[in-house]
């Protein structure tokens, strides 16, 4: 049997820093409570009133094959809502619907990239990145952002790394960082990408997320326009991870080129399911606003939590469900913390070298428990940190 180059080496291979994850699941399955700080899945489900415009649409028949760019409805819905976030004419013509942001993540690399190109990506990065770029047979390659500049990406050192690109992807308000990246960043970025003729590829995901700052989309920029792919997703706005909806937005030419993609792959997304996006799109902001607030909530928390001590320190919190923490000072790696708290106190978080070498010495806390068990975990996250910390110095 000879499977090709391209799937078997997907995924880059190596410890990826997931046995934490992976560990947990074990324990859980063997019947021990394990606190759960992990991955990005809310702690909600998906809003009754959506389920129910969903069931009617089905009912109703939308569930033969829909039309493979999208139903008019959620084209214009999505172009729509762009359009008023940004000021940027949108129309229906410069949106396909995805089966998710995953799927929208390599059909815009497909589009970006001839086999061989580079594909940049930023350290620490969401899981899929790497192997997405590869996937589309391009070459990834990443660059990382500093903890020492709060992981805001640098435009002097993706310039430096950028020979050979095609793409860059980007992704404000960020996972696993929290970070947004400022107009001064994305202006940079824009300049870089519109003299090296680079495509950007914004996911965006995460922008109903803000809680500190604003999120700016890179195709607001001026000639950014023809330069950008905007990845679009209703999986953290309106807590639909499973309905498997998204988007990408961007020139006419190259959403024309896209839909013949995904005439040849996807084959389009359940019209039940579109129905469902759009009524959730135009419901107004109370839908997103509940599906947001839990984060708000649980991110002051923290602040609060994390004001109390100085072992800890926490990268600014400015958007998405997660919190980048620093336990540099404890002395150890972030694996071999996340490694020690799973054992002593059952509580299970990803280290931050599961995101990237950039995140090394950091773990990445999901904000996805109720309040109350968030803030006790996070309080014996604390603790735990600081009692390594005195035992290192000790030593
Ligand atoms: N981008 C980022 C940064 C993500 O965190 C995720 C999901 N965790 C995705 C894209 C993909 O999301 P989906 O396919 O569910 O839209």
């Amino acid at each position: 049997m000879k499977l090709s180059h391209r799937i078997t080496h997907l995924t880059g291979g190596g410890s990826d820093g997931w046995d934490v994850f992976y560990r947990a699941r074990r324990m859980i399955a063997e019947g021990q409570a394990v606190t759960e700080l992990t991955i990005g899945e809310h702690d909600i489900r998906t809003h009754p009133s959506i389920l129910a415009e969903m069931d009617r649409s089905a009912r109703s028949g939308h569930t033969g094959y829909a039309m493979v760019p999208g139903t008019d409805l959620l084209r214009d819905t999505v172009a729509a809502r762009i359009q008023l976030r940004t000021g940027v004419p949108t129309t229906r013509n410069n949106v396909l619907i995805t089966p998710g942001g995953q799927a929208a993540l390599f059909a815009a690399h497909m589009a970006a990239c001839e086999p061989g190109d580079v594909g940049l990506y930023l350290d620490p990065f969401y899981a899929t990145y790497p192997g997405t770029i590869r996937g589309a047979g391009a070459v990834a390659r990443a660059v990382k952002t500093r903890a020492e500049d709060a992981f805001q990406p640098n435009a002097r050192l993706i310039a430096e790394k950028a020979d050979g690109a095609a793409s860059l992807l980007i992704n404000t308000p960020n996972n696993p960082t929290g970070v947004v990246y400022s107009r001064e960043t994305l202006n940079e970025i824009a300049n870089l990408c519109r003299q090296r003729d680079i495509w950007l590829i914004s996911d965006e995901v995460y922008d109903t997320q803000v809680w500190d700052g604003e999120h700016i989309s890179p195709r607001v920029l001026p000639g950014m326009v023809d330069h950008t792919l905007v990845i679009g997703s209703m999986s953290k706005s309106h807590a639909m991870t499973g309905s498997r909806c998204g988007w990408i937005v961007g020139p006419e030419e190259a959403i024309q080129h896209l839909i013949n993609l995904a005439t040849h792959t996807t084959y389009g997304v359940p019209g039940f399911i579109q129905d469902a996006a759009s009524y959730a799109l135009t419901a107004g902001s109370d839908l997103e606003e509940e599906v947001a607030a839990p984060f708000r909530r649980r991110r002051e928390l923290a602040i609060q939590v994390l004001s109390k001590q100085n072992t800890v320190g926490l990268i600014p919190a400015q958007g998405a469900m997660y919190l980048m923490l620093d336990v540099r000072a404890t002395g150890y790696s972030g694996e071999g913390f996340a490694n020690a708290l799973l054992d002593s106190h059952s509580i299970a978080v990803m280290p931050g070298e599961s995101f990237g070498d950039a995140a090394a010495g950091h773990i990445r806390v999901a904000m996805t428990i109720d309040d109350e068990r968030f803030e006790a975990a996070l309080k014996t996250v604390c603790e735990f940190a600081t009692y390594l910390a005195n035992r290192s110095a000790a030593e």
